[in-house]
């Protein structure tokens, strides 16, 4: 048996910052449960592998939704790190913090704590940013974030475009002004991507008041309606991990939820239908769940500036040996490095749209690309009203739960997105892109009327992979 002051499931953004945390005064003990194994090696290291680990099963959990009745049922990857630094070892490497508005509008709905002007010390406490907003950044914290090298003009062409297009600029979008068009920021340092194992779990790991035990959480261990510790498999053995003071379930939007039900906090009834014993009825766990969708607006280029021509095996070969021994060259970006967030119509009071300019006409999952040079803008609107569910398909610990998005299930979905996609191909329309846009690639020129849009929508709408949750009942 092990035991800790605070025992932490999941080493991703959330755990491996709170190991960090709770460990720095030495006077607690930390132990992290991860199920998960090293990020040695370019897939996870090299920014512009980021395609690569959210679809290997050594890195990802393989969640996938149910069938999404809106989306003419689909079943959409929902990738999850399964690694230290859990899904910032995976992700995009995109760093946003989040529009004032909407931590002052969760605060109003009760989340005591969690308005903007609380949080944003622990926001400049978190990073180091050399060229952010005075005053709102930043520049001594453990999570390095830079703007990308915006080398290939595709990308002053993107924000040049939005200007044209009537929109604002913006220098510092994590700054006062999230609005506009600008550069993008990423958590890469020195080449490498700035996961939270990086910047927080093996500085942390240093102390002699902080362990990493691999391990599988099982379920919560509850004793007189308080959780005592985690029981985990590890090496085809049950053990307890036991917490002095606190466990805290750090386990992601998925298994978060999933933990909490296995050991009987959740929804009663659900709990009772799969022979758990209810600790705590709690109808908001697994519930409320929410994401960003999104579409890939591609467009072909008449020049051949773009990344296609580094997709062919003897670039990517160059490439990542360029980053192997120099750590400089196109793999140390994550090739997101301009985008935008617009209010998508007079009277919305902040940003509601999202941009993220990739020059390349590629899936996120590197799964399809165009069959020649392209560019392309992921869009999404960022407060769709559609909710979804976690829930258990049974008390079997290792079994995926079952994950309903119930994407497009608001009305207002469908006339935010085909206004995104009109938005886009406007955009695109620019002067600014005079020089390099060709034919449209998707969704095509033949597709314009409503209906049209909806089918492309319907067929073509994937996750940007943001998945939370909000306390049972907040908007
Ligand atoms: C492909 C992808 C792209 C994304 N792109 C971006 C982006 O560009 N910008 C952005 O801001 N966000 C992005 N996100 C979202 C962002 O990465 C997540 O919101 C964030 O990392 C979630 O943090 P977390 O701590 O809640 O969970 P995670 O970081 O997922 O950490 C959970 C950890 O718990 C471990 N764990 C889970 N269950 C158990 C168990 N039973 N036993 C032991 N260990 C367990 C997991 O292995 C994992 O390490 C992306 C996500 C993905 C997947």
């Amino acid at each position: 048996m092990r035991e800790a002051d605070f025992v932490i499931i999941g080493s991703g953004s959330a755990g491996a910052a709170l190991a960090y945390r709770l460990s720095e005064d030495g006077k607690n003990s930390v132990i992290v449960i991860e199920y998960g194994g090293s990020d040695f090696g370019p897939f996870i290291q090299m920014p512009a592998a980021l395609s690569f680990p959210m679809n290997m099963a050594r890195y990802d959990w393989g969640f996938e939704s149910e069938p999404e009745p809106h989306l003419g049922g689909r079943v959409l990857a929902t990738p999850r790190g399964k690694v230290i630094g859990g899904s910032s070892s995976i992700n995009g490497m995109v760093f946003v913090r989040g529009h004032a508005r909407d931590f002052d509008h969760w605060a109003d709905e009760g989340a005591t704590g969690w308005a903007s002007a609380d949080v944003l010390p622990y926001f400049k406490r978190m990073e180091t940013m050399a060229d952010g907003e005075t005053g709102w950044r930043g520049t001594d914290g453990p999570l390095h974030v830079r703007k990308g090298p915006r080398d290939n003009p595709l990308f002053s062409a993107f924000i040049e475009a939005g200007r044209q297009a009537g929109f604002e600029t913006t220098e510092d979008y994590n700054g006062s002004k999230q609005e506009g068009f600008g550069a993008l920021q990423q958590t890469i340092h020195k080449g490498r991507r700035w996961s939270t194992a990086n910047a927080y779990l093996k500085p942390a790991l240093k102390r002699e008041n902080v362990s990493l035990v691999n391990g599988f959480a099982r379920r919560i261990v509850m004793e007189n309606q308080r959780a005592i510790g985690v029981e985990i498999e590890s090496h085809k053995k049950i053990q307890l991990v036991k917490a002095r003071r606190e466990v805290i379930v750090a386990a992601s939007s998925i298994n978060s939820p999933k933990l909490l039900m296995l050991s009987g906090i959740g929804p009663a009834k659900h709990l009772r239908e799969n022979d758990i014993d209810v600790v705590a009825d709690r109808p908001g766990v697994g519930s409320n769940l929410q994401d960003h969708l999104e579409l890939y607006i591609q467009q072909e280029s008449l020049q051949p500036i773009t990344l296609y021509s580094k997709l062919n095996l003897l670039s990517k070969g160059l490439i990542g040996a360029q980053w192997l021994f120099l750590k400089s060259g196109l793999g140390t970006s994550n090739h997101f490095e301009a985008g935008a967030f617009v209010r998508s119509a007079a009277g919305v009071d902040y940003p509601d749209i999202q941009f993220h300019f990739l020059p390349v006409a590629i899936r996120y999952d590197g799964k399809a690309a165009a069959k020649g040079h392209g560019f392309q803008a992921h869009v999404g609107p960022m407060r769709s009203k559609s909710r979804g569910t976690i829930r258990l398909r049974s008390g079997d610990a290792w079994e995926k739960p079952e994950i309903r998005f119930n994407y497009m299930s608001h009305p207002d979905d469908w006339r935010d997105f085909r206004h995104c996609i009109r938005l886009t191909r406007e955009i695109f329309s620019q002067d600014a892109f005079t020089p390099y846009r060709g034919r449209e690639i998707a969704p095509g020129e033949t597709v314009q009327s409503d209906e049209e849009l909806d089918a492309f929508i319907r067929e073509h709408a994937e996750s940007a992979y943001h998945l939370w949750h909000l306390p049972y009942g907040c908007a």
